[in-house]
């Protein structure tokens, strides 16, 4: 067999086959940009669209790094392309978003690893939808202030850099990134400007215990980290990290409430939730978007 397990119940969602999706999807062809969303094949789809979310992908296909449960190709990225802050505004104009999640690869090859990039998206977002929320999914830059401090002046509504999964097992999922030196990007973003949300996440189902997930939850809030999402690990191949668990939905239930005694201002856990996943309501809840 292909290690793959089978999938528990409350895992069977369907992509909604509907012509909204369709038309986006057109929408972005003819803009040459791309959406988490569609290359991940995202199951949230049509929820977030309909929300007016989508999550955009800048800086290219390809990454300089390779962790163990992502999709993203691995290799020599392409030169950035300087006009793709104007398309995704113009895309997130076109189609009313009222949340944008702007993500990229890692791109260890630049000297501020993309930072200047995800700034002039923000700015070009800001001039398009002045009532637009807007959160940037950023890599860690290798830690570097400058950098940090490019994103923070822009001020995007929220700042996300996700751990990802617990200390013990980074060498295993992400072996070229650092639990510190992620800790210490959400750090340094309250420091360098403490009215942007600062935002992180795990993916569960690798192997953690639940004790360890509520440590770097503890961790998170000793930064400072004001929202925190929780979701199952899926496998998008056979060539990825395996599933070792899938996690209840009483457990992601129990996480929730734990994250809330802790401080959290959102909290958004369950076996769907991704990254971006109902990243709307939280601007709802804050700004009454
Ligand atoms: Fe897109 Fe994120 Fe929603 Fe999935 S959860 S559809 S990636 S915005
Ligand atoms: Fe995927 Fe990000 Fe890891 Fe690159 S750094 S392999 S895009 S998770």
């Amino acid at each position: 067999g292909t290690g793959t397990r089978r999938m528990p119940p409350w895992l069977h969602k369907r992509l909604p086959a509907s012509g909204d999706i369709e038309a986006t999807r057109r929408l972005l062809a003819d803009l040459h940009l791309n959406t988490v969303c569609q290359s991940a094949r995202c199951p949230n789809q049509g929820e977030c669209f309909a929300s007016r979310t989508a999550t955009f992908m800048i800086l290219g296909n390809t990454c300089t790094r390779n962790c163990r449960f992502c999709a993203v190709e691995y290799g020599q990225p392409e030169a950035i392309d300087e006009d793709e802050p104007r398309r995704v505004a113009e895309a997130a104009r076109r189609l009313g978003l009222k949340h944008i999640v702007v993500t990229s690869v890692t791109r260890d090859d630049l000297p501020d690893g993309g930072a200047g990039h995800f700034a002039a998206t923000i700015t070009a977002l800001r001039q398009a939808l002045p009532g637009a929320y807007i959160e940037v999914l950023t890599p860690d830059f290798r830690g570097s202030r400058a950098a940090l401090a490019a994103v923070a002046r822009a001020r995007p509504d929220i700042f996300n850099h996700n751990v990802e999964t617990v200390p013990r097992l980074y060498p295993d999922v992400r072996p070229q990134a650092d639990y510190r030196r992620s800790l210490d990007v959400l750090k340094q973003m309250k420091e360098l400007d403490a009215t942007i949300y600062t935002k992180s996440g795990l993916m569960v189902g690798v192997g953690e215990s639940r004790e360890e997930v509520l440590a770097v939850m503890a961790d998170l809030r000793a930064v400072n980290c004001d929202i925190l999402t929780i979701g199952q690990y899926l496998r998008p191949s056979p060539r990825h990290l395996e599933i070792k668990e899938y996690v209840p939905p009483e457990t992601f239930t129990w996480y929730a409430q734990k994250g809330r005694e802790m401080g959290f201002l959102y909290v958004a856990a369950g076996p769907y939730v991704r990254s971006s996943y109902h990243a709307a309501e939280f601007s709802v809840k804050i700004a009454g978007v």
